[in-house]
């Protein structure tokens, strides 16, 4: 039955079950066992350590339960910005309007009532994994570049905040870089427009492959400018990353004959590196970052300019 949800998400979807009884575990794991990776919890608090490891994509949830009940555990992944789009479905034993509606205004998508029908649990739960995964991908491609695939301005903006906020906490550096694609209006007006675009998508391509942290990423900054954070990176760290950029985007021998550079196609990287205090934020470092690619513009382009932030440098 749920062949199609796991076509498209190359994975079985994960479902958690929550019930006090096992014997209701074992009567819900025998429908979803075929189709779903199913979790198990015999207690809200051990839902709720679940939820957080394994990200389910659908929970079912009993209402009764000792110390913590469904209802509070349903309130708490809602409040929870990580868990809060993972729908619930209560099923319980009671039948009652207030029950179901105290359900519902906990933000449960559904409500099914024990004894239940297998057939009917399994096409209530095939909706709401259909429907969270249609919004996990529309959520996903909100984030992304439709030219070049990478993630978008916006993704960078949620990610650089994060990084910044979690450098201040364990007192690391975090290093940006901000790349330009030089004389790249002429490259438009010589080659075309659909020639830049497929530039553009090289560029992309070329600077995803220099990355190897997992926290490092790119993004499209907007035109033809693209941005990396780089978290846990000092200022030699930065340096090194932003001239393998250079680099590589010079290795791919994109053709440019009206580039001052040389006949190919470069950027310039401008690189900010901020350390915990006061005057770090995510203005000053894109600050800092733009006047450190103005200068590598201004120094005849196709190179790396970086710049430490005052924080780091008044405590070096
Ligand atoms: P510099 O070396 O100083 O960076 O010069 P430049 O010509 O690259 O800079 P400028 O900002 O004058 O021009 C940027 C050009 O990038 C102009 C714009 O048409 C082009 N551009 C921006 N986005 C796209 C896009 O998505 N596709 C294409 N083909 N061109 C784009
Ligand atoms: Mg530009
Ligand atoms: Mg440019």
């Amino acid at each position: 039955m749920h062949t199609e949800l796991h076509e498209l998400l190359g994975r079985k979807p994960r479902l958690l079950i929550v019930d006090d009884q096992a014997l209701n575990i074992q009567a819900l794991h025998r429908v979803f066992a075929a189709d779903c990776q199913v979790f198990m919890a015999t207690s809200g608090a051990q839902a709720l350590q679940l939820c957080s490891q394994q990200l389910p994509d659908l929970v079912l949830l009993d209402v009764q339960m000792p110390e913590m009940d469904g209802f509070e555990v349903c309130l708490r992944l809602k409040a929870d910005p990580q868990l809060r789009e993972t729908p619930v479905i209560f099923v319980t034993a009671h039948q009652d309007a207030e029950t179901e509606t105290r359900g519902l205004d906990c933000g449960a998508v559904d409500f099914i009532s024990k004894p239940f029908n297998p057939a009917v649990v399994r096409a209530r739960a095939r909706t709401q994994l259909k429907l969270k995964l249609q919004s996990d991908l529309l959520r996903e491609l909100a984030f992304i570049d439709g030219l070049t695939g990478l993630h978008n301005r916006r993704f960078f903006d949620e990610r650089f905040n994060a990084e910044l906020q979690r450098a201040q906490r364990n007192k690391s550096s975090l290093a940006i870089a901000l790349i330009d694609v030089d004389f790249f209006k002429s490259y438009n007006d010589h080659y075309g427009h659909l020639s830049g675009d497929d530039c553009l998508r090289s560029v992309a391509l070329a600077l995803r492959t220099v990355l190897k942290r997992p926290g490092d990423i790119v993004c499209r900054f907007g035109g033809e400018e693209f941005a990396c954070v780089l978290p846990e990176t000092d200022e030699a760290g930065a340096r090194a990353v932003a001239h393998a950029l250079e680099q590589t985007v010079r290795a791919l021998r994109v053709p440019h004959v009206l580039s001052d550079v040389c006949d190919l196609v470069t950027v310039s990287v401008g690189v900010a590196v901020g350390s915990p205090g006061p005057t770090c934020t995510m203005d000053s470092m894109l600050a800092q970052a733009d006047i450190q690619l103005y200068r590598a513009k201004a120094q005849g382009r196709g190179q790396v300019c970086a710049q430490l932030l005052p924080d780091l440098a008044l405590a070096a």
